[in-house]
């Protein structure tokens, strides 16, 4: 298959962005399921796509116009849902793929929700408190129109995290004049924050890695795992990992990373990371660079930060037996084949990190109902989603001779299709 939309009345596009390769995974499960040509045509577009350019006043007095954007793949089975980041490298074409791996996302693990995404081109770890919060309330602003807690509801992603989600339920609240905490999920638990949410990412994300472990006979404690990224979704599964048993060798962040064959002291880490906002320095590890880590020898590897990490150029030499996608979009599609025939067991980001978006709707439910469940709830309810949601594919895959990415497209777009089938086309 091409990167383009074959067969497809799209744009072609000079070069391959982001999006076609979303489109690209598409058009591999879709050919796979027999899906009709209308159908393909309307589920390879995203529905609506809105680009906001606007004003921040920064802290020197000084004015700086901002680019955001907020995309709805997919409002055929519910509301739309999924996060916003905050990064320098933030476009439309990324935004549109990652909110059609929202759709993906939420049909995969059953949950009643179509996809969207949000993004502003920022680094915002160069603003100041108050520059974030204005970038943040003028952004909520800018967005307004599109989303609402029955219409299309944002989330942390990327180098967003529930401050920041307080600040725009409290700007999308004022403008109702009333609270609405059913905007927005991720937000700190006295406003109506889930227990569990914060970890959630990273708790599913082992749920998985438990999943695929049983089905390939692995005894975790007998594993090493690599972790790219030790973010919110990185640092968890890190933590978690470790804890059922396996022995997390090497970690990373945007500076690189850090590789200890002997097991890393993660408690060490993370207080070296709160000291000096990184973990390279690290005292109790050599230093590697995130091209290093990805094929160091390593049972289970879990990409945990951007997207395009494991590609054509490195994707043969990775040792790992299992790779668990934290990060949405880490693995190119070629780099996917390359992994299929060295046998390499993928647990595709739209399954295995969708613990974030599935305790989401838990959070969402409770603020509709009013009404919060406990953390072990919570963890146990997104356990059974994870495991179920394994089964379901893993089935997928060896029935159709699949590898599970496309196993998962599978289930997703087939659910997905038969939304749009029974709602129709309006008029
Ligand atoms: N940003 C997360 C994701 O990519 C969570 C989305 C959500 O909770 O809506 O899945």
């Amino acid at each position: 298959m091409v990167s383009q939309m074959t067969g497809v009345d799209a744009p072609q596009s000079e070069h391959r962005d982001l999006f076609d390769v979303a489109v690209e995974q598409f058009e591999i499960a879709a050919d796979v399921l027999g899906l009709d040509e209308d159908m393909r045509k309307i589920l390879s577009y995203c529905q609506r796509e809105l680009t906001v350019n606007f004003p921040v006043e920064m802290d020197d007095g000084s004015v700086q116009v901002f680019t955001g954007h907020r995309v709805q793949h997919n409002g055929g089975p519910g509301p739309t849902k999924g996060g916003i980041r905050y990064h320098p490298s933030v476009t439309l074409a990324e935004v549109k793929a990652l909110a059609m791996w929202m759709t993906w996302k939420c049909a995969v693990v059953g949950l009643p929700y179509g996809g969207a995404k949000g993004g502003v081109t920022v680094n915002p770890k160069i603003l100041s408190q108050n520059e974030l919060q204005n970038l943040t309330r003028r952004y909520t602003a800018e967005i307004s129109i599109m989303i609402g807690p029955n219409k299309d509801i944002p989330a942390p992603d990327v180098n967003t995290n529930p401050q920041i989600m307080a600040w725009l339920m409290d700007t999308y609240s004022m403008t109702m004049g009333y609270s609405v905490p059913g905007v927005v999920t991720g937000k700190p638990i006295v406003l109506g924050g889930s227990e569990g949410r914060n970890e959630a990412t990273g708790r599913g994300l082992v749920y998985a890695v438990q999943s695929g472990a049983a089905a390939l006979d692995m005894d975790l404690s007998k594993t090493a795992t690599v972790v790219q990224g030790f973010g919110n979704v990185g640092g968890t599964a890190a933590r978690l990992m470790a804890e059922a048993g396996s022995k997390v060798v090497a970690v990373s962040d945007q500076h690189g990373g850090l590789y200890n064959p002997a097991g890393l002291d993660l408690a060490g880490v993370t207080a070296h990371l709160a000291r000096t906002g990184s973990v390279v320095g690290y005292a109790g590890a050599d230093a590697i660079t995130n091209d290093e880590l990805l094929v160091l020898p390593c049972d289970i590897l879990i990409p945990a930060a951007l997207e395009n990490q494991i590609t054509a150029e490195n994707a043969d030499r990775i040792t790992a037996r299992m790779i668990a996608e934290g990060a949405n979009g880490p693995t190119t599609p070629e780099a996917d084949k390359i992994l299929y025939d060295k046998g390499v067991f993928v647990l595709p980001d739209i399954f295995a990190n969708a613990g974030g978006v599935t305790v989401s709707y838990f959070e969402w439910v409770q603020a509709l109902q009013a009404f919060p469940w406990t953390e072990e709830q919570v963890n146990e309810r997104l356990k059974q989603i994870m495991h179920r949601s394994f089964d379901a594919v893993y089935e997928m895959a060896r029935k159709h001779h699949v590898h599970m990415r496309t196993a998962a497209l599978m289930r997703a777009i087939d659910r997905v299709a038969e939304v749009q089938r029974l709602r129709g086309i309006y008029p």
